[in-house]
């Protein structure tokens, strides 16, 4: 638990989310601002601030946050058609929450390059 960290009080239910998936290592929640018709933020409980600051050993929680994406897609019926996964690392890149944060979209098509 990192002071005034918004996704870790969203683990620990001191702050509202409407939950997808949770388990003991990680939580997924609808984003706020959904910037498609599925938007969900898949963290794991433990605070990690970047992708930066992943330590030795952390591989399988990573790996856990993608299979838990792909999983949720799956359930929510976007599998077949698609979706699409983000990491976003610091300022530069986007990132204005420091607690690492998968994000999944879905639900429609999408372009590329990302903005
Ligand atoms: P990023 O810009 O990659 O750091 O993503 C942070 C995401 O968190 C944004 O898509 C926000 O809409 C989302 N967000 C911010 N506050 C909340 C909240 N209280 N509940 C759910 N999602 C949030
Ligand atoms: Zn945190």
């Amino acid at each position: 638990m990192a002071d005034d960290c918004l996704f870790c009080k969203i683990a620990n239910g001191d702050v509202p989310a409407t939950i997808v998936h949770e388990d003991d290592q990680v939580l997924a929640f609808e984003d706020i601002s959904a910037q498609a018709p599925f938007h969900v933020l898949v963290i794991p409980r433990r605070h990690i601030s970047t992708l930066n600051d992943l330590q030795d050993g952390d591989e399988t929680l990573v790996g856990t946050l993608i299979a838990t994406a792909a999983r949720i897609a799956k359930e929510h019926g976007h599998a077949q058609d698609g979706y699409r996964t983000v990491f976003n690392c610091n300022r530069g890149a986007g990132q204005t929450v420091f607690h690492i944060h998968l994000h999944l979209l879905a639900g429609r098509n999408m372009t590329w390059p990302p903005g």
